[in-house]
């Protein structure tokens, strides 16, 4: 089931609860409910715009990125919170790491809030590059309701995987 895809480590009360919304046909209403439309951060100029001006907002100090864009070859069964790279490159002898930053293409097509937590998740990477106590304190730094964000985010996607985009008009 998609719940145990997208919701495997979360606590069973909780993905019981989950999946009666999904028996009850309910789970459109609810996400609609929060959130009834789309951003309209279109391209790979605008996502930079939007990272970069988060990025000063929080962690004005990090190392810079080299690259900001939308990737379509991102799959969001395997790679559902973005996909952080760090691609390692030898210069002169020494091994440096140059930060990328993608957004699976999925985020194209939703609401602000998950765009802006999966860009919050990306951002905390540079800091952390796991996903421990520390990472996720950074995260709910850079935006108060995170978890409740990355939650609801997951159940967008198994909306996705089960019944389409939301937001597709
Ligand atoms: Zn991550």
């Amino acid at each position: 089931m998609a719940t145990h895809k997208y919701l495997a480590n979360y606590p069973p009360e909780l993905i019981s609860q989950v999946e009666s919304l999904i028996e009850n046909h309910r789970l459109a209403s609810y996400l609609l409910d929060r959130y009834p439309q789309p951003h309209n951060i279109a391209n790979d100029n605008d996502l930079r715009e939007y990272v970069i001006s988060l990025k000063n907002q929080h962690m004005k100090k990090s190392q810079p990125l080299s690259k900001i864009k939308y990737d379509n070859k991102i799959h969001v069964v395997n790679n559902a919170l973005g996909l952080h790279s760090y691609v390692a490159r030898i210069q002169g002898g020494k091994l440096k790491t140059k930060n990328e930053l993608r957004v699976s293409s999925v985020f194209k097509k939703t609401p602000e809030d998950f765009l802006n937590m999966i860009v919050v998740h990306e951002l905390a990477h540079l800091k952390e590059k796991e996903h421990n106590k520390a990472f996720y304190r950074l995260c709910n730094h850079m935006l108060g309701n995170y978890h409740q964000l990355e939650f609801d985010m997951r159940l967008y996607l198994i909306q996705l995987e089960t019944h389409g985009s939301l937001y597709d008009k």
